[in-house]
């Protein structure tokens, strides 16, 4: 694989980042992942959008334009054939050479690095069967808004939902749902209302949850945007979960509970396929 780091083009096996970059030693960094269907872009300007919101929050210099990261995206897209999967962009605030918790002078260069993951998007199993769902505490810091690149929590809640037997996990704080580890949550109420959690400190702004917010609309569903329990969602009659890399999956189970018969719900199904032919449309 190429790989992209600060300004160069390399083999994945010659890339080097200091050992002493901030991202390796502080997690002082942030990133994004965008989708790739038919070798284009997914969502690429929301994407970098909250990338500079991600980085502002953290007074990250980013000195490369919309336009240069989509250039960038579009070479290694090119350098690796990649037709189906993700770029993943990482910024990270470089060093001054020590450890050290202040940040560095603002003339310190920072970190960027980007590389393509090849996956079956479209006709992968979780997508189209559904997953399950084991609950867990919410343990995060307090700014889960801006997309940071420390991911241990969700990397542990996502081992403890496996060992559960589930393949993802949902994260619970005060009773109620705050997101997934790596994707927004949703249900469809008996009465046919679809709810996912309003925007705040507690949770991702994700792109994929604006982009189906908008689908919701132009289908004349009923919103509400509100947090809702474990119990809620697991007596919904449909749940699913919304992120760049998994677009609209269904859930059909939530802590061992099925969700309504099990299966898939035809309203999931409807903004999934809604989702990939409106983002096949918009692909840049
Ligand atoms: N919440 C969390 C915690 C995430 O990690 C992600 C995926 N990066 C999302 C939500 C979904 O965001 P997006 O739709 O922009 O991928």
């Amino acid at each position: 694989r190429t790989v992209y780091v600060n300004g160069d083009y390399v083999a994945e096996q010659d890339a080097k980042v200091s050992v002493f970059d901030r991202g390796f030693l502080l997690a002082d960094g942030v990133y994004e992942v965008s989708s790739v269907l038919d070798g284009k872009l997914i969502d690429f300007s929301g994407h970098m959008q909250r990338l500079k919101r991600s980085a502002g929050a953290l007074e990250l210099a980013l000195p490369w334009d919309d336009e240069a990261l989509l250039t960038i995206h579009r070479e290694l897209i090119r350098r690796n054939a990649l037709e189906e999967g993700m770029v993943y962009l990482q910024l990270t605030r470089g060093s001054a050479g020590d450890r050290e918790f202040h940040y560095p002078g603002a003339d310190t260069p920072p970190t960027l690095v980007l590389f393509t993951q090849a996956k079956a998007l479209i006709a992968g199993r979780s997508g189209n069967d559904g997953i399950r769902i084991a609950t867990q505490p919410d343990w995060r810091w307090a700014r889960r808004d801006i997309k940071t690149v420390q991911l241990l929590y969700p990397a542990m809640a996502k081992m403890a939902a496996k060992a559960a037997g589930a393949d993802d996990a949902w994260l619970v704080e005060n009773g109620v749902v705050t997101e997934g580890a790596s994707n927004n949550a949703w249900i469809l109420t008996q009465d046919g209302v679809l709810v996912t959690r309003e925007l705040s400190h507690a949770i991702l702004p994700g792109i994929t949850r604006a982009v189906v917010l908008e689908l919701a609309e132009a289908l004349s569903l009923r919103v509400e945007v509100r947090a809702f329990s474990v119990e809620e969602a697991q007596n919904a009659r449909e749940c699913f979960v919304t992120s760049a890399s998994s677009f609209v999956t269904p859930v059909v189970a939530i802590d061992d509970i099925a969700v309504a018969d099990g299966r898939p719900g035809q309203v999931t199904r409807q903004l999934r396929d809604a989702y990939i032919e409106e983002s096949r449309r918009r692909a840049i």
